[in-house]
């Protein structure tokens, strides 16, 4: 039986934080509902102390960003974005349209269709967190989405340079410097100077991805992607650093942001518990992170490696860092993850700013039910049909006719018939 030896913050206290997210969105969402423009420029002047006319992006303001930054920059921005488009490509063209001949006659068949308009959130309250830029509006365009537009809160009271560099060189059709649930509900809602999307994607912080909840059904979404979370799976083959430093990175980007470790080794757990302590004193994020990890932070000691994939799954954590002596182990028998990260060569952060799999990741145990964003998201399937022959559609309308009245479907049940009658020549017999 494992033994728990940091638990994190009680379920009520979780439950009492999440309440008072949702009825604020619900307020504010109304409030964009009714008042639209009006609504969206009086919450950005709220929460984020900017007022503009416009808060579309002239190509003027994003000239002026690109130029404040250095070709190093850019360049290292490209980087990331070629790494990011060329997974996605690879994982678009694994998604065939398909047509088959399921019976003699009877032709079946799917095809991926883009939807029309994206709208891609990306984070920037405490960061500026331009890898949100390539994971949304490249992966929108690569699956073919013809009208991409983006939304970033102003970071220190103004569009941030890099995220607008990133969301200008990812593709994207319009930029707005709109943050939080206002962002949200203008792309989703539609308002005077913002076209209402049919998508909804994009990581952010409780509000943003409770209003992207909120809002699921009037606009498709990617997926419940709120504050990050990381589990770090490891054995005696690594240290307490290592252990600590991946706890950290991600324990930094936010307060409600959960760290746990899962090992079999009570001393890497107890160095793990000190090297945190010792990495706390000297991160510049100290402040963030010591936050998450005193509230949310777990420590767990395992008996075995099963033990910790069952435990890992209940958990179904957004990343999973795994450093053990046999990392497949748990590829091969994980199923709640938003991304593993394999082995000690790579972590998290390579994942989340450059290496080219998404970012935007389920939190909040989605996981059960869905990976992360990727070009699929942005497609519906949609099916297609076609008889060939009168044999087939007899064939099949014989079948409906009787299915059809085990229902009580009458008028079902006369498509069937009608054409029994007239590719088949015969007497329908009920
Ligand atoms: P953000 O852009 O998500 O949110 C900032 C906005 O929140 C502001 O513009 C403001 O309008 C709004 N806001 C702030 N306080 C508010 C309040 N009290 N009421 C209403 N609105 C309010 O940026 P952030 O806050 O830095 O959060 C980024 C989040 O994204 C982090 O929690 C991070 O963990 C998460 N993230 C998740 C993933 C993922 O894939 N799950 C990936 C990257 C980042």
């Amino acid at each position: 039986m494992a033994v728990w030896l940091k638990k994190g913050a009680d379920a009520e206290a979780v439950k009492s934080a999440d309440r008072q997210v949702r009825d604020t969105v619900e307020q504010l969402l109304a409030d964009i509902e009714q008042r639209g423009d009006t609504a969206v420029r009086e919450l950005s002047v709220r929460f984020d102390k900017l007022e503009r006319d416009d808060y579309r992006l002239s190509d003027a303001e994003i000239q002026a960003c690109l130029d404040q930054l250095s070709q190093r920059d850019l360049d290292d921005i490209q980087f990331a974005q070629t790494q990011v488009r060329n997974f996605a490509q690879h994982q678009r063209d694994s998604m065939k349209d398909i047509e088959v001949e399921t019976l003699p006659g009877v032709v079946l068949g799917h095809k991926n269709v883009p939807v029309a308009a994206a709208g891609c959130y990306v984070p920037g309250g405490k960061y500026p967190l331009l890898a949100s830029a390539h994971m949304s509006v490249i992966t929108a365009k690569v699956a073919g989405v013809p009208r991409v537009i983006t939304c970033a809160p102003p970071y220190q009271g103004k569009p941030a340079p890099a995220i607008v560099a990133a969301q200008h060189l990812a593709g994207a059709d319009a930029i707005y410097c709109l943050g939080g649930i206002q962002a949200i509900g203008a792309m989703a809602i539609g308002t005077a100077s913002i076209s209402a999307v049919d998508m909804l994607v994009g990581p952010g912080n409780a509000f943003v991805a409770e209003a992207k909840r909120q809002l699921f059904g009037r606009v498709g979404i990617d997926l419940f992607a709120g504050p990050t979370e990381t589990l770090v799976i490891a054995d005696e083959t690594v240290d307490g650093e290592l252990c600590a430093t991946d706890l950290l990175g991600q324990a930094e980007h936010g307060p409600d942001s959960p760290a746990i470790l899962l090992t079999t080794s009570e001393a890497l757990a107890r160095d793990t518990l000190a090297e945190v302590e010792r990495l706390l004193k000297i991160l510049p994020t100290a402040e963030i992170a010591r936050r998450a990890w005193e509230t949310y932070g777990q420590v767990i000691v395992a008996e075995s490696d099963a033990e910790m994939v069952s435990i890992a799954d209940e958990i179904a954590s957004e990343h999973v860092q795994v450093m053990t002596r046999d990392p497949n182990y748990f590829l091969d028998n994980m199923r709640n993850y938003g991304a593993l990260f394999l082995g000690a060569r790579t972590n998290v952060a390579y994942g989340d700013k450059v290496i080219g799999t998404n970012h935007t990741l389920p939190t909040k145990r989605a996981a059960r039910y869905t990976g992360g964003l990727w070009v699929g998201k942005f497609l519906k399937t949609c099916t297609y049909q076609r008889v060939l022959t009168d044999e087939a559609s007899t064939l099949v309308g014989e079948y409906c006719s009787r299915l059809c009245a085990l229902e009580g479907f009458a008028g079902h049940g006369e498509q069937a018939n009608v054409r029994v009658r007239r590719y088949g020549h015969k007497d329908v017999p009920y």
